[in-house]
């Protein structure tokens, strides 16, 4: 039946401009609320006495997706976006003093490998083809699909897929990150960089499933891209794209409330002012987890999400943003400086909930590739720690001053920069509790829910609401789960499932672009 009404998103970062792009593309008319004055949510930038910083994502993969969300309507990338390839991708610096490049290419790769811990190479080969088989099976089984559970995986049409019993053992179910990893590379310093893919989602390598070392083929398969203007030219690219095909992109507008009937299907929403919006479906790309709690409360519908299973958040961050007067020569765009024991960082962070007492701190140094972020000769210095998601008793207005300290001793003893702190001409910061306020994710998630368990973990909350009807999640806290890509990935499968429904009657069919609409 024809709703007349448009389709609203709730939120405006990654996913919820990929769902309104993707949506308004296949002629849906497309009404986005933001409660923020910006868009692009995580992907925020901050600039102040001639510096420019990305706050929060810094590292690109897999532009493919990005191809795909723009094919949708007919343009190419390049008309928005200026891509640039990084290569190394990421310099590694540990407690010894030693250096190891992580290159795009395998047999570079392995020559380093060879220099630098000899009989590494041949492992680093056959864990790089077992992540192409990973990356291959989740290509063919969980990505651009509406994914919830095990179960999902399995329906009739997947049973039907030549070859799912070898895909199955391939998986390798029931093993972890690490143990996968030192499988092949049993070197401790080798070992701990190629755990490392694991914190692009925020979870321990010890706890969370081998499937994830399928991340390592797509960045060197896909490579890691630095888009001219910083990562935040990608909201910017992808809110044009969604102005120009008739998206209403509301910001610094709150949602309160989705609206639903007498059978708890979603019809519309409230605003923070009280403005009631009838809607023919929504699309949440606030936290789905917060979703339920706060914009869905009381109704049988969030308690049934709540009931299905535990909702662990991934780990949080602490982000020191430098405006520096000089520029490190031993550093390249992005760097890892690496913590003295890997165990005992994961363990306090995953497991006992307090910061690491030497973490790893990621660095990014972007004026290599873009000298515009600072002034001439200068840098602006982005540094990333993991910190446990917040727990009772952290209060990060008094534990920053003096993890601030940890972290600078870090990369002046680890790094060589020891004249850091006198080269500092800008400071600003970012903590657990400022990323659970400003992009209202949970116990101030950066990667959204955790990918803990080594059979399941791999799972988030599906993207059409198993409990809701007109329903659907988008986001890092959804299906495929966090990262630029994946908020990406999850805003178009929403879309596309949004779109299906409606075509096959499941939903009132939206308004369409250019149509006038229902009060
Ligand atoms: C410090 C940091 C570093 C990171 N580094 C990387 C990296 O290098 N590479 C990478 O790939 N990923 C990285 N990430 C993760 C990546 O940024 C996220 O996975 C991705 O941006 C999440 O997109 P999202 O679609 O889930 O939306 P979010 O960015 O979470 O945005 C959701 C939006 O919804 C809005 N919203 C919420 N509730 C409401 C409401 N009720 N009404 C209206 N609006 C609402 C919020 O204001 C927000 O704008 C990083 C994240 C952080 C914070």
């Amino acid at each position: 039946m024809q709703s007349n009404k448009p389709i609203g998103i709730v939120g405006g970062g990654l996913g919820g401009l990929a769902s309104a792009a993707v949506l308004a593309a296949r002629g849906h008319k497309v009404v986005l609320f933001e409660k923020s004055p910006w868009l692009g949510g995580k992907a925020a930038v901050l600039e102040a006495d001639g510096y420019r910083f990305d706050m929060g994502p810094t590292i690109l993969t897999l532009p493919s997706v990005l191809h795909k969300i723009f094919g949708e309507a007919g343009k190419k990338l390049d008309q928005y976006l200026d891509l640039v390839r990084l290569d190394p991708q990421w310099r590694c610096f540990y407690e010894d003093g030693t250096t190891l490049d992580l290159s795009e290419n395998e047999g570079a790769m392995a020559q380093t490998l060879d220099r630098f811990a000899p009989g590494a190479a041949a492992g680093y080969r056959k864990f790089l083809k077992h992540s192409q088989r990973l990356s291959d099976i989740s290509q063919k089984y969980f990505f651009w699909r509406d994914i919830g559970s095990i179960w999902d995986m399995f329906n009739s049409r997947e049973m039907l897929k030549p070859g799912l019993l070898g895909d199955l053992l391939a998986l390798g179910m029931g093993r972890s990150v690490a143990s996968c990893v030192r499988g092949y590379v049993p070197d401790t310093k080798v070992a701990q960089m190629l755990d490392h893919f694991t914190q692009y989602v925020g979870s321990s390598p010890d706890l969370s499933p081998s499937v994830l070392c399928g991340i390592a083929h797509m960045q060197t398969g896909e490579g890691i891209w630095y888009p001219m203007g910083g990562t935040r030219a990608v909201p910017v690219a992808l809110a044009k794209l969604a102005g120009q095909l008739g998206v209403d992109l509301r910001t610094s507008t709150g949602i309160r409330r989705i609206l639903t009937d007498t059978s708890e299907k979603a019809i519309g929403v409230e605003t923070e002012s009280g403005e009631k919006i009838a809607l023919a479906a929504v699309i949440s790309n606030s936290d789905s987890v917060r979703t339920h709690r706060e914009l869905l409360p009381h109704t049988r519908a969030a308690k049934r999400f709540e009931k299905r299973r535990k909702y662990e958040p991934a780990c949080s961050g602490v982000v020191l943003y430098l405006g520096l007067e000089r520029r490190y020569e031993q550093l390249t765009h992005h760097n890892f400086v690496f913590s003295r024991d890997p165990d005992e960082e994961f363990h306090a962070i995953y497991n006992e909930g307090t910061p690491a007492p030497d973490p790893t701190c990621y660095v990014c140094a972007p004026a290599i590739t873009e000298a515009a972020v600072a002034p001439p000769g200068g840098e602006a210095l982005y540094i990333l720690v993991h910190t446990p998601y917040l727990r009772e008793g952290h209060d990060w207005s008094q534990m920053l001053p003096e993890y601030r300290r940890v972290i600078l001793d870090k990369l002046a003893r680890t790094a060589g920069m020891s004249d850091l702190e006198d080269r500092i001409r800008f400071e600003s910061f970012l903590t657990p509790e400022d990323i659970q306020n400003r992009y209202r994710v949970l116990k101030g998630a950066i990667y959204g829910l955790a990918s803990h368990g080594t059979f399941n973990g791999a799972f988030k909350p599906g993207n059409r609401s198993r409990d809701i009807s007109g329903l659907y999640l988008s986001g890092g806290s959804a299906n495929p789960g966090p990262g630029m890509p994946m908020a990406l990935m999850s805003g178009w499968i929403a879309a596309d499932a949004l779109d299906q429904d409606s075509k096959s009657g499941k939903i009132d069919e939206p308004a369409r672009r250019g149509e006038a609409v229902c009060a």
